[in-house]
This record gives C-alpha cells, structure tokens and sequence, in this order.
C-alpha cells in the first residue's frame, strides 16, 4: 500500500497529551511515526500548514435508522454525514425497525457496514424487540459483533430485570449504556418549565431523567459490570454521578453538543428541530453541563445524531424527538467549550476520540506508532455557516441551522485513504494522487 506524509501540521493526540507541530507518517493504513520534521521518498505529501491533526473522532451515540426507517438515513449516509464531521468511528443504537436484537440483525449491519468509509459499530438491545420484558442473549450478541448493549430510548424499567442485564453484562464482557428516563413521567414535547407552560404544551420534568439516573447508579456492583450514562442533561443528574465517581464507583457519562449550546428558551418559536430526548433544559442546566465537562465529570461527548424526514418535524407537538449531530460537532465543541476557555483543545478531544474508544474498547482515538491510521485534520479558526442543505445527512434537521461556527473539518482519514476532502467537495479541486 501506499505512503502518504502529513507535513507541517499541529499535532494532538490526547491518548499521550502530545501537542507538537511536526509530521506523521502512514504506511499500509497504519501510523508508522510522528516526528517533528520528515522527509519520505515516494510517499503522497499532503501539507497540513495551518491545520492540526488529532484522531478520528468516536461518536458513542448515534442513529443511523437502518434497517426499516431508511427514508431518513441509512448506514451509508450516516457513513458519509460522520466523514464530513471527523468522525471516523460510530455506534449505532439499536432502536431500528426491527430493533438490533440478534445475531441476524447485527449480520445486516455487519455486512452493509463494509461499504461504509468509517467503522461502523452497533450497540445490540438489552430486551428482545426492546420490550423490556425478556433479556436477549447476550452471549450470542457478543459473538456475532455486538460492541455494547443498550435499550436507549425504551429503557429498561423493571429493576430486577436491569439488575441481571448488567450480571449478565459483566460475564460477557458487554458495555452497557443507558438512556436514563422514568417512563411513568416521561411523554412530554420539551422540558417542563416556564417556557413549557407559556406555550402550553406537556413538559418532562428534569425528575424523569433525574430517578432514573439514581436508580442506575444504585443498581452498580462494587467487582461489577461498568455503567455508562447516555446523553446527560440536567444540573442533579451530574452531581450524582460526580458523587458516584467520588466514591469509586464504575460510571461514565456523555452528554451532547446541543446542551452546552441551546436551552429550552429555542423552543419558543415551536420549532421541532429544537426537540430531543432528554430535552433542552435551563440556563442553570446548561451551566452544569459546561461545569461537568470542565471538572471531568463527563467522559464523552457523543451526538445522539437522530434524523428525521422534514415532513416529520413539520410539527412542533407531533414531531419525533432527535436532532442531528454529526456534521457539526466538532465545531460546537470549540465554538462553545475551547474557544471560552472552558476547556482545552486537547481535552476536546479527549472527549470525542480517546475517551469514547477506551469506554467501549474499541480501537482508534490514538495516534501513537501502530495504530490505525484515523485522522482528521481540521482548522481552528475557519469560520462557516450551518446551511442545512449542505448536509451529508439525508436529513436536515439541525438546531444549528444558519448560526456561524468555528472550526472547519478540512481531512478525514480512514486506514491511511483520504475519505473527506473538504476543500475538493466546495472547489472541484481533486487531491494529488
Ligand atoms: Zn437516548
């Protein structure tokens, strides 16, 4: 295979806190070195003057709609949205129609995944059908690919039965991520607050995400089975796993660019691109979610990247919950958490590439000397405008439609093989091999 030579760039690598500026060398898909200065005969050069290089970015959350909902994504659009936003790796959440409960199921995604630029994982259910009723046969999961276990948004609500989902987890070796929601108080169209009762819509209360988060955290065994917390979003719920943690307990979270960007004042103007699930909460929310990045609270930033048809979003009080993510994620991060000094641009990362690898055990989120070569080189200060239409995605429902950001995905490299090249797509220019 070929050689190709990244010169001139800023280079990050959070799984070492390296920030240098140098050169990295791939060879047959794999980073061979980065040095501060080299020179390879016959290798493609390609010139990162002004960019920085970090790895890939791991995006632990997502929905990719396929099997049976394709007419809003599909796993190669998906593919093709999470290439352009530096995302080299995914997993993909198991709600698909029918829900990824099987080893049939997952050799469906296995085998069209091989199409797909990136490395697609898929998270298989916790309940057969994602019924809550009955566990899936998780051994049988894990031999057939599965890389975590999951009932995201129809969460396991009997206790004794999520109680052996994570005895049955440890045994296999599992991961176990959870969307935390009490069904008895969730089915609202946004937060419950003031803005829910001015507009006079159905709120869910920050306690629906709140007990469900308490109970996972009591249902963690000291020798057991690691929790990760799906999409955090509210002040209380950060301030029990922060004590969690404190305590020693095996809990990680994520939470979302949308909420350290948006708070439920967007949903003024009844517009359902504003709408996921858990909610836009307050300012107070907000503010927390930022703390809980900063003080390493939270491991991972993950999109919960959920299109859907605009004809579906078309209105505010039926529409489906779920935003997309993806294509702007990076850039929220460092409009929003680097560029106010929240925090670095190497923790950033950490965030969205070596932390979410190491959760779920899967490689990438490195650039150290054999490890596959997923990279993306980005500019920091290039500003651009979210235009919807613009998007990779099938769909188009973004909260950050037409707001300015900062921070510019320019490469995007899967083993070695430029997948992404920005500067190609909008001037027809064509890289130089
Ligand atoms: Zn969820």
């Amino acid at each position: 295979m070929r050689t190709l030579l990244i010169k001139n760039v800023r280079v990050l690598d959070p799984s070492c806190g390296r920030d240098m500026l140098g050169s990295i060398l791939i060879r047959d898909g794999k980073i061979e070195s980065v040095e501060e200065s080299a020179e390879v005969e016959g290798a493609v050069l390609l010139d990162g003057c002004g960019l920085t290089a970090a790895p890939g970015l791991v995006d632990m959350h997502v929905h990719f709609r396929d099997p049976g909902q394709t007419y809003k994504e599909d796993l190669l659009t998906g593919a093709a949205a999470a290439a352009a936003g530096g995302v080299t790796s995914v997993l993909c959440m198991p709600n698909t129609a029918p829900a990824v409960d099987s080893e049939a199921g997952l050799a469906y995604i296995k085998e069209k995944s091989e199409k797909a630029k990136i490395h697609i994982y898929q998270a298989a259910a916790i309940t057969r059908g994602l019924q809550g009723k009955e566990l899936t046969d998780f051994a049988e999961l894990k031999h057939a690919g599965a890389a975590a276990v999951s009932d995201d948004g129809r969460p396991v609500s009997d206790d004794g039965l999520m109680r052996a989902a994570l005895e049955q987890a440890a045994l296999k070796g599992l991961p176990v991520l959870s969307h935390c929601e009490d069904l008895a108080l969730a089915g609202g169209v946004m937060h419950e607050g003031e803005t829910s009762r001015a507009l006079g819509v159905k709120g869910i209360p920050a306690a629906a995400e709140d007990n469900a988060t308490a109970r996972e955290l009591s249902l963690i065994q000291p020798d057991g089975c690691p929790l990760h917390i799906c999409h955090v979003s509210t002040a209380a719920s950060f301030d029990m796993i922060r004590k969690a943690k404190a305590e020693g307990k095996r809990v990680t979270c994520e939470t979302a660019p949308h909420y350290f960007v948006f708070t439920d004042q967007k949903l003024k103007g009844k517009n359902a691109n504003f709408r996921m699930n858990p909610p836009l909460r307050t300012e107070s929310d907000r503010e927390a979610v930022i703390r809980a990045i900063a003080d390493g609270t939270v491991d991972a930033i993950a999109t919960d990247h959920a299109p859907h048809a605009p004809e579906e979003k078309a209105n505010f009080v039926s529409a489906p919950n779920g935003v997309l993510g993806l294509e702007t994620s990076l850039a929220a991060g460092i409009t929003y958490l680097v560029k106010p000094g929240h925090i670095t641009l190497l923790r950033l990362l950490e965030l969205m590439s070596t932390s979410p690898a190491r959760i779920l055990g899967i490689s990438g989120g490195t650039l150290k000397p054999g490890a596959p070569a997923d990279i993306i080189l980005f500019s920091m200060e290039e500003k651009w405008t979210v235009d919807p239409e613009k998007l990779h995605s099938k769909a188009r429902n973004t909260p950050f439609a037409g707001m300015e950001l900062t921070g510019r995905v320019k490469y995007t490299i899967v083993g070695g093989n430029v997948i992404f090249n920005e500067e190609a797509e909008h001037h027809g220019v064509h890289p130089a091999d």
